[in-house]
């Protein structure tokens, strides 16, 4: 949720900053910003809207220089305007910041400095940190430090940050000190990008991908001071640190879209790949089980657990309840799905034994970073199923499993879902196989999930059909998706597919709990979007979908191949190929992605950029 950029080094900084925020652009898009430094002269050019529309500001009003930052804005405080757009100005233009984060105490704060006659511009909480840094800096000036050390500045940024309640990561520049640029963190990503003779700074790495590939992670309360000549590392409290410089492997074709129209529709189509990788060199033939690299517990301890709590948001939050289901059924180990922002407030009682997951596509989520927090406090073992390696969660969860899907840029979640999903898979059979599954039982689970992305690619050639599908219904303003067992949390995401992309009213629901209450809704004008593929509870959900039919409820049924039962009941059908029940998710769900990726294009909606929404939501 927000982005931040910023360059110090040799080249023309303008057209950098420029592509760094397009490619953080799904990290949010209420408006866009930069500053550019030329000497002592910062020029800021900044405009509510997308980043194409601050290129056009851009291109009518040139700037150049060799310093920089940059921001794509997601509003938590002030609404979408120019003159709320970052980057913000401190003092009288002598220091220029962008910042991802909130200032709880900013009112206070506000208040203060108006008192000292410093001169609000903005409605955003941004601007107290700016006219802080101001002050603070008058203050060493006044004391008589020397503006040529970048310790005067790097003093005044901490005696500010130590009045800020909340959460930063910020980019800071300073009129007089043309070269410098400092980056600091609390509770909001920054990395640091390491070139030859200069320096990138960015809320993640996409920005530098394709001019280093070493970067640098801060931690929380750290600092850092970047200059052509160098990097220095800070602690709050304990000083100079020795920086731990980490390679990136991602290339620029992953952070582009190539054939594809929209990120979204590359990542549903890349999901036989990313499933692939999921899965590469995790199975294990001989043992009929999974191993995992990084998990960091010995058997002994993981056969000790007698309770797991899946935290999540969103998505990943519909991928933990498949898990709940998998865990119970394949581990036998009791197992419970916590909302992310419920659990770090709440107190349940967890023991000794019980081992905590925290899943998340960016690893970056604010709840789950602090429900996770929260969990390491009470002294539990706390592992991480995340996708972005490198990032805070990752870093801070005592170990965990990396999903491998690569850069997920669409805002709508897709491929990180069956990438999470499979990877509770592998760790159901891990687990399992510690305690009450056969070896039988696990070679056929193995077996199974190798043939997964041949199923998850003949389940995307529904894509012609579900265009025709699409075409239909993208003018009904409810929908209900209805799913049991396994693909009740479809059911919960392919109606948080449409909600996101397309705006329309959509609730999933266990198709059987239907009748106490949404059955209600059931009309003509309420297509219901019925998950039914053979198995076990088939007979049951077909019954449930006849009650739809019964109250005139038009039915778009998502049922196995070949299935003509379903296809003369319901008005539509999307096939997908059969496999066993515990992995239907990962098939059933692409018609969903699918459907709800037409339905938005049909409505005019942008896909990649929802409304409201951000990637990666680093606000609590
Ligand atoms: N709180 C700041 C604002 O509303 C920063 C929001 C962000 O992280 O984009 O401008």
């Amino acid at each position: 949720m927000c982005g931040i950029v910023g360059y110090v080094g040799h080249r023309d900084v303008t057209e950098l900053l420029l592509e760094g925020l397009r490619r953080l652009e799904y990290r949010g898009y209420d408006s866009a910003g930069i500053a550019v430094q030329h000497g002592a002269e910062i020029s800021i050019r900044k405009k509510a809207g997308r980043v194409h529309e601050l290129g056009k500001l851009v291109e009518a009003n040139p700037v150049a220089g060799t310093a920089g930052i940059g921001h794509t804005r997601w509003a938590t405080h002030g609404e979408t305007t120019d003159i709320n757009s970052h980057p913000h100005v401190g003092g009288n233009g002598e220091v220029v910041i962008v910042h991802n984060g909130v200032v709880e105490n900013y009112t206070t704060l506000r208040a203060q400095l108006q008192q000292r006659g410093y001169v609000f511009r903005t409605a955003t909480d941004t601007e107290v940190i700016a006219h802080l840094i101001a002050h603070q800096l008058s203050e060493q000036l006044k004391l008589g430090s020397d503006p040529e050390r970048p310790d005067t500045y790097v003093t005044a940024v901490l005696a500010a940050l130590a009045q800020c309640k909340g959460t930063y990561g910020l980019a800071i520049l300073f009129r007089d000190a043309p070269n410098l640029l400092i980056g600091a963190r609390l509770g909001s990503p920054l990395v640091v990008g390491v070139g030859q003779g200069e320096f990138f700074l960015a809320s993640d790495p996409s920005p530098l991908v394709g001019y280093t590939d070493e970067v640098v992670y801060l931690s929380d309360h750290e600092l850092v001071v970047l200059t052509p000549a160098g990097m220095e590392l800070r602690h709050r409290d304990s000083g100079s640190l020795t920086p731990s410089i980490q390679t990136i492997e991602q290339t620029p074709a992953d952070i582009e879209l190539g054939d594809f129209e929209h990120y979204m529709l590359k990542e549903i189509f890349e999901q036989p790949t990313t499933l692939e990788n999921a899965m590469r060199g995790r199975l294990d033939d001989d043992e009929a089980t999974a191993k995992f690299g990084g998990l960091n517990m010995e058997p002994q301890q993981l056969r000790r657990i007698d309770r797991i709590v899946l935290t999540a948001c969103g998505t990943s939050w519909h991928a933990a309840l498949v898990g709940e289901y998998l865990l119970e059924e394949f581990a036998r180990i009791p197992t419970e799905v916590e909302y992310a922002s419920e659990l770090r407030y709440r107190n349940p009682p967890l023991t000794d034994t019980t081992m905590i997951f925290a899943i998340t596509q960016s690893g970056e989520t604010a709840d789950t970073l602090a429900a996770m927090r929260e969990c390491k406090r009470k002294g539990h073992p706390t592992l991480a199923i995340c996708n972005v390696v490198g990032s805070t969660i990752a870093r801070e969860a005592d170990g965990g499993i990396y999903l491998h899907a690569g850069p997920e840029i669409g805002v709508a979640s897709t491929k990180a879902f069956t990438s999470q999903v499979t990877v509770l898979t592998m760790l159901a059979l891990y687990l399992g196989r510690m305690r009450h599954l056969s070896y039988p039982a696990g070679h056929r689970i193995i077996q199974q999930l190798r043939e997964i992305p041949q199923k998850v690619a003949q389940a995307l050639e529904s894509f012609e059909t579900v265009r025709k599908i699409a075409s239909k219904y993208a003018s009904y303003d409810n929908f209900l998706y209805l799913g049991r067992l396994y693909n009740f949390p479809v059911a919960l995401e392919g109606a948080l597919k449409l909600k996101e992309i397309s705006y329309i009213h959509a609730e999933g629901y266990p198709a059987a709990e239907m009748k106490h209450g949404p059955i209600a809704l059931v009309d003509p004008n309420t297509p219901s979007v019925f998950i039914v593929p053979r198995g076990g509870i088939y007979p049951k959900v077909m019954s449930n979908l006849e009650e739809v039919r019964a109250r005139g409820g038009p039915v778009i049924a998502v049922a196995c191949e070949g299935d003509d039962e379903v296809a003369d009941m319901a008005d539509d059908v999307l096939f997908v190929p059969e496999v066993d029940e515990f992995l239907q998710p990962l098939v059933t769900v692409i018609p969903l992605q699918l459907l709800a990726y037409q339905i938005a294009l049909l409505r005019g909606c942008n896909v990649d950029r929802p409304r409201n929404l951000a990637k990666s939501v680093t606000v609590e």
